[in-house]
């Protein structure tokens, strides 16, 4: 399967392969099929003068079953088969690279186009399988511990690009043998701030819990937030899956040191914004993210003040022991530390756990990966600038 890098038109061959579709003046941009909910398919078809049904068949065959050759979708009638293959296309992001950890963890480096490369996870704990995505490339938000804050901001993913990459992970997995479990679960926790790309993430979330997509239960589906307060409650009312907040310290003055959006939206406020969540939601919890930063954010005294933070809010908490990258600034809390912290909060009757360090032998914290790639590709440029340089000189 190759890809595009850039935003050429693009169709889909019977292999899966895609190609560009013939450029030239006035050529009307596809389809992108991959990218539409059923509603906006729906949407579409009827423009076309095609009854709206068809859109269920096209997204059954195209994210249920994994069918990406219009020839094969075989209940649809011929002449609307060749209409499709005319006006639309299917793009599937391409791997640049793929690392497989000693425990089972599966990364994947995916082209994004123009040198940029977004990260996908998937994390294999049978019967579960979680497949962690990118909402954006890139971060704006600059949490001062994330390896992808580094890298700075490029662009917002579109729809297709995110649910592209459970397309992807899922056909990559069908051959990864018997003992490697299905996807299960979806967690929007990989490169980027969900909420700051709305109107992509939301569409995205709603195939994956659409029954004639990929019908994944919507508690099986959490947004990572690190508090955009006023986007949480307006993703309650489009699509009110599982939300995590990357909380990472009880109170504002060190929130606001480790993440900068907290000056914007503080802690008061985001609490409000994740009990009004749950409102009317009584089974559900906020499980909230707290990465374990030596000397830092793991003492008693934040743990306790966690607690009383925590008090009242349906909630769980993840202990994240840091996963150390290049000039980080921070280090890994010791395993005793992180055992006394949560020691606290499980005897105040807080549901928590320490999320196990899994990949470090293929870099798998967030942003490393494409960091590296990042990295590289600033060097080659450099290189190339300065070789023109010298041969102007010459
Ligand atoms: S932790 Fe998340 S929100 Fe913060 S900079 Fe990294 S990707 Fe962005």
């Amino acid at each position: 399967m190759t890809v595009m890098s850039g935003p050429q038109p693009t169709s889909v061959l019977p292999t899966g392969a895609i190609v560009p579709a013939p450029a030239g003046d006035g050529v009307v941009a596809p389809l992108d099929l991959l990218g539409l909910s059923r509603e906006a398919l729906a949407e579409r078809f009827v423009a076309l003068g095609e009854k709206p049904y068809r859109a269920t068949q096209v997204v059954k065959w195209l994210h249920q079953r994994g069918v990406v050759d219009f020839d094969a979708m075989t209940d649809l009638a011929k002449g609307l088969r060749a209409r499709l293959a005319e006006v639309a296309s299917i793009r599937l992001p391409r791997v640049l690279r793929a690392e497989v950890s000693a425990d089972g963890t599966r990364k994947w480096l995916l082209d994004v186009g123009a040198g940029n490369g977004i990260e996908m996870v998937f994390i294999p704990e049978a019967p579960r399988g979680t497949l962690c995505i990118s909402s954006q490339v890139g971060c704006a938000l600059n949490c001062t511990f994330c390896a992808t804050a580094r890298q700075g901001f490029s662009r917002n993913l579109t729809t297709a690009e995110i649910v592209g990459q459970l397309w992807l992970a899922r056909s990559l997995l069908a051959d990864a043998g018997p003992e490697v479990p299905p996807i299960t679960n979806v967690v929007l926790m990989g490169m980027g701030e969900p909420l700051l790309n709305f109107d992509n993430v939301v569409p995205a979330l709603e195939l994956m819990v659409d029954e004639c997509a990929y019908g994944l239960a919507r508690k099986r589906v959490t947004l990572s937030t690190a508090g955009v307060v006023p986007a949480i409650a307006r993703l309650r009312e489009r699509c009110p899956v599982s939300l995590a907040v990357s909380l990472h310290a009880p109170d504002d003055a060190l929130r606001d040191r480790l993440v900068p959006l907290n000056r914007s939206y503080p802690i008061a406020e985001l609490m409000a914004a994740c009990r009004a969540y749950l409102e009317d939601d009584h089974r559900s919890r906020i499980t909230f993210e707290y990465v374990m930063l030596d000397g830092v954010n793991d003492q008693p005294a934040h743990a306790k003040a966690l607690v009383r933070l925590l008090a009242g809010v349906p909630a769980k908490v993840n202990l994240i022991p840091f996963n150390p990258f290049a000039d980080a600034g921070f280090r890994r809390s010791p395993p005793a530390a992180i055992d006394r912290f949560r020691e606290i909060l499980i005897r105040a009757g807080l549901m928590t756990i320490t999320r196990k360090t899994r990949g470090d032998d293929i870099d798998a914290a967030c942003g490393q990966l494409a960091g590296q790639v990042q990295a590289r590709n600033e060097r080659l440029r450099r290189r190339r600038s300065a070789d023109a340089a010298a041969a102007l000189q010459a």
